[in-house]
């Protein structure tokens, strides 16, 4: 975050375990002691490196602990891409839209199992996107999970390295617009021992602007999988999170 926000580099990735989007104020849970990004986001804030914060939260899984920190926080904008109450229980609801000043500033978009690359895309393009168009934050921080990847033993979720590829592209292009092109990507879930160094890899490749050649020789057999384009209650799951960027975020705007 240091590294970004006083211009030594365009953006960074925080290879680091454990991983954090689900410790909350009170402590941690779900494999996470601290939230590492939150720490991040709580000091940059503090200290004036930062005044507005954008959190992209892919992991399969709710961010929830990102969301309890910044709750009530108009200053943070927490957008959660997650499959619906995968974990933790009972959480990660639409209707959890942030709290007193904060109330809009807290997104999540609960996803049915078996969503796929148009799924995910469309989600980028429907809620992400307009969402921070509207906010403007200061920098992106990407709470990067790969357990929503096709071959994840905990997750349900289709997605290949050609999906992480493109919504890191959809993410570096809304900070060139909106902050200089400030993006901070931490490391978060992921299970499958063999498919997350690629989707890492792709991730990676985008935002160093650099092709490693090296190949995902797992990706083909999903890629051709039915149901990798946008499927109808899928696409109403992600009208439904819309809804709120357009009713509520603006009254966050600064
Ligand atoms: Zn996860």
């Amino acid at each position: 975050m240091d590294a970004v926000l006083e211009g030594w580099v365009d953006n960074a990735y925080a290879l680091v375990r454990p991983p954090g989007h689900h410790a909350r104020r009170a402590g941690g849970l779900g494999f996470c002691l601290v939230n590492n990004i939150g720490v991040a986001i709580a000091r940059s804030i503090a200290r004036g490196d930062a005044e507005r914060v954008a959190v992209v939260d892919f992991d399969v899984h709710h961010g929830n602990g990102t969301q309890d920190i910044f709750y009530a926080d108009p200053n943070v904008l927490t957008i959660s891409l997650h499959q619906d109450q995968l974990f933790p229980a009972n959480s990660g609801h639409l209707h959890e839209n942030g709290n007193g000043p904060g109330v809009g500033a807290n997104l999540n978009v609960p996803l049915p199992p078996g969503s796929g690359h148009g799924a995910y895309l469309a989600a980028f393009d429907e809620v992400v996107l307009p969402a921070l168009h509207r906010f403007v934050p200061d920098v992106i921080v990407v709470a990067a999970g790969y357990d929503a990847g096709a071959y994840d033993p905990l997750g349900r979720q289709m997605l290949t390295s050609a999906t992480y590829r493109e919504m890191t592209r959809k993410l570096l292009s809304a900070a060139e617009e909106l902050c200089d092109g400030r993006l901070v990507a931490s490391h978060e879930g992921g299970y499958s021992p063999w498919a997350v160094p690629f989707h890492g890899l792709a991730v990676l490749e985008e935002m160093a602007g650099v092709r490693s050649g090296v190949a995902d020789p797992f990706a083909r057999s999903f890629e051709i999988a039915g149901q990798q384009d946008l499927q109808p209650h899928q696409r109403s799951a992600i009208e439904r999170a819309a809804n709120l960027v357009t009713n509520r975020l603006d009254s966050t705007a600064s």
